[in-house]
């Protein structure tokens, strides 16, 4: 059976270490959509473009190649930017970038080209409510804004990125803003989306509980309550 399932929720949720996992375990492709923004973001931010000028944002989209390999590898026109992307230089840019509704449109193309015909887990800001509408099943994680910045911040450190905890709390704050106040396709949850709140949850506990969701969708057992 083909299953589609889509997570979205704020920054640093979890949702791409959750995704990853339950992909691994259910055998089905993980598509990490906000690598895509911050691919994009990056290839302006190299080029010196203003990402907070639309126009001149917009008006280099056919030069922008992003490509998503099956081994999370992230390429933006054949360079592996996969870390350089989670770098705050680019953090602090990427939700400009996201704002774009002519960006948006491209990306979401790329994104609903990769799902089709196939099992995906798709994790973003807009997954249920834009690009994959018809998913079989949506999740909406969150966790307080305290507990997320927490762990971006414990994650920053081991993977050697140069950050205090108080400049990804902003980070957080304000792309958490800036996403769920753009015009087109904001962060919000999808009306028939399930609310997991991982605030005092495992990373083992949510994915346990995303496959619990995916087993009884499969059995045809209503999984909306
Ligand atoms: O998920 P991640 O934190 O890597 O996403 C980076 C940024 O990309 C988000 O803050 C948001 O601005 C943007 N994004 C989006 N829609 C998505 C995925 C990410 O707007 N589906």
């Amino acid at each position: 059976m083909k299953v589609s399932i889509a997570i979205d929720g704020p920054a640093a949720a979890g949702k791409s270490t959750v995704a990853k996992i339950v992909a691994k375990r259910l055998n089905i492709t993980y598509i990490d959509t906000g690598a895509m923004y911050r691919a994009y973001t990056w290839y302006c931010l190299e080029n010196g473009i203003n990402c907070q000028d639309e126009a001149a944002c917009v008006a280099v989209i056919d030069k922008v190649h992003i490509e998503l390999l099956e081994n999370e590898v992230v390429l933006c026109n054949g360079t592996d930017v996969t870390e350089v992307i989670r770098e705050p230089y680019v953090s602090s840019q990427v939700s400009y970038i996201a704002s774009y509704k002519d960006i948006r449109l491209a990306l979401v193309d790329l994104q609903r080209e990769m799902a089709r015909n196939k099992s995906v887990i798709m994790d973003g800001r807009d997954i249920g409510t834009y690009v994959l509408p018809d998913a079989d099943i949506k999740i909406y994680q969150i966790a307080s804004v305290e507990e997320r910045a927490t762990r971006r911040y414990d994650e920053n450190v081991q993977k050697g990125i140069d950050c205090t905890l108080e400049s990804v709390e902003e980070d957080v704050r304000k792309r958490d803003y800036i996403d769920s106040h753009r015009d087109f396709a904001p962060l919000k949850p999808a009306p028939d989306s399930i609310l997991i709140d991982t605030s005092f949850m495992s990373v083992e506990e949510v994915v346990n509980t995303i496959i619990d969701i995916v087993n009884k969708k499969v059995k045809g057992e209503s999984v909306n309550e």
